[in-house]
């Protein structure tokens, strides 16, 4: 009876989840899915791996009440069903922050668990979800190994000067630096480059990762030198509800000024800015597209310029631009955003071929553009699975 890996990923409203075989090196699952809209209108999808649809029985005991720990035993016993006895070894948990306590995916202990705990201020949407869903896998079934795969584990070889914030010394010794996210996706995508670009995949290459979240990831060696996001995930680019780079007087304003909290600050600025704040009508990129009014078009109009100023900030950290690849929900999806940001970058070479990015092609830039740009779709949840298989088999984990 063959073996298998579950990977959970766990947001504030979603649960994403992903079976793996684990005697093979597939990236592919052979069932996946998500649950979404959890405290509000749960909904849940999952499909097999040549994507035929599951049913969705579970969802009839899936409620507005039901809490994370709820689903996740649902999860857990709807999949026991559809696995039929196959044993589930280990199950390995995207985590969006190790801080500087771990990089390199990490066996979960009380201990660790208490160490990433210290982390949920840094980034508040994610890291308690995170955590809460481990806690709820050792509720249910502690006899199973977890494993934490961390999203600024990636971007440990960044340059030490990109890391740095221009802050006294002391805070930066005490962990005040730029750690960034969005690692498991990089080191995705980086790992299929050599088969996209061959010997260019080791040359000077940008991921931009543009989903609800959003950074940019500066590549040398298939290694992270630079990226957008910082010590928490709202630094950078605009995203769907966070505002990215901020002026950080504007915070001091807003408390001393406004007399705004804490709390309404961080909700401000996590939840109702980006995309949804500038536009007033979605986070969603699609929506604004299609809407008519002028404020979503400004949205869009200032999301590419600032993705395309800090793309050029990244390609200084490499010393120029061979490839670009777009990827996550915008990145994949959005032809308009592909080519309003690569417009705005045409000084530096880039020049796509408007018929291939409208398809939606995997390689859209023109014969004449300097710079090789990709669209390719991320698998986090893969690269969390191979990660479990080589420490269940003992083995090093190979980028
Ligand atoms: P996350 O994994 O961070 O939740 P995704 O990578 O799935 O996010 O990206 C979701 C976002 O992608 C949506 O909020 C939306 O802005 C964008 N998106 C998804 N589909 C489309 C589409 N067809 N056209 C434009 N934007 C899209």
């Amino acid at each position: 009876m063959s073996e298998v890996i579950l990977t959970l990923n766990a947001g504030s409203s979603s649960l994403k989840f992903a079976v793996f075989e684990f005697d093979t090196t597939q990236t592919t699952a052979s069932i996946s899915g998500k649950i979404t809209g959890i405290g509000r209108a749960p909904e849940f999808s999952a499909r097999v791996g040549d994507g035929a649809d599951l049913e969705k029985g579970i969802l009839n005991h899936i409620n507005t009440a039901s809490s994370h720990e709820d689903i996740i035993a649902l999860l857990l016993a709807w999949l026991k069903q559809h696995l039929e006895d196959r044993p589930l070894i280990a199950i390995g948990h995207r985590v969006v922050h190790g801080g500087s306590f771990f990089a390199a995916p990490t066996r979960i202990t009380d201990d660790v668990l208490n160490k990433l705990e210290t982390l949920n201020p840094l980034a508040p949407l994610h890291q308690p979800h995170n955590l809460a869903a481990i806690r709820a896998v050792s509720k249910w079934h502690p006899e199973v190994p977890q494993f934490a795969c961390f999203d600024t584990g990636f971007h440990q070889t960044q340059d030490r000067v990109a890391s740095l914030f221009a802050l006294p010394r002391s805070l930066s010794d005490e962990g005040i630096v730029r750690y960034g996210f969005h690692g498991l996706s990089y080191e995705y995508i980086a790992s299929v480059l050599p088969h996209h670009l061959g010997q260019q995949a080791d040359a000077r290459v940008i991921v931009a990762h543009l989903g609800n979240g959003a950074s940019m990831c500066a590549m040398k060696n298939r290694q992270s030198v630079a990226t957008s996001m910082g010590f928490t995930a709202l630094d950078g680019l605009m995203m769907g509800r966070r505002c990215g780079t901020l002026d950080p007087g504007v915070v001091l304003y807003l408390m001393q000024s406004k007399g705004m909290t804490v709390s309404q600050v961080e909700a401000l600025l996590y939840r109702q800015s980006g995309l949804l704040g500038v536009s007033g009508i979605s986070n969603h990129m699609q929506v604004l597209q299609d809407s008519d009014d002028p404020h979503a078009r400004e949205a869009i109009e200032l999301y590419a310029f600032r993705a395309a100023s800090v793309l050029a900030g990244l390609a200084t950290a490499i010393g120029g631009l061979d490839a670009l690849v777009f990827t996550a929900g915008i990145g994949e999806n959005s032809a308009l955003m592909r080519h309003l940001i690569c417009d705005r970058l045409a000084w530096m070479g880039l020049c796509l071929d408007s018929e291939a990015n409208d398809e939606n092609a995997t390689t859209i830039s023109s014969s004449h553009s300097t710079v090789t740009v990709l669209k390719l779709p991320t698998n986090e949840e893969a690269v969390v699975a191979k990660a479990c298989r080589s420490i269940v088999a003992n083995r090093p984990i190979q980028k």
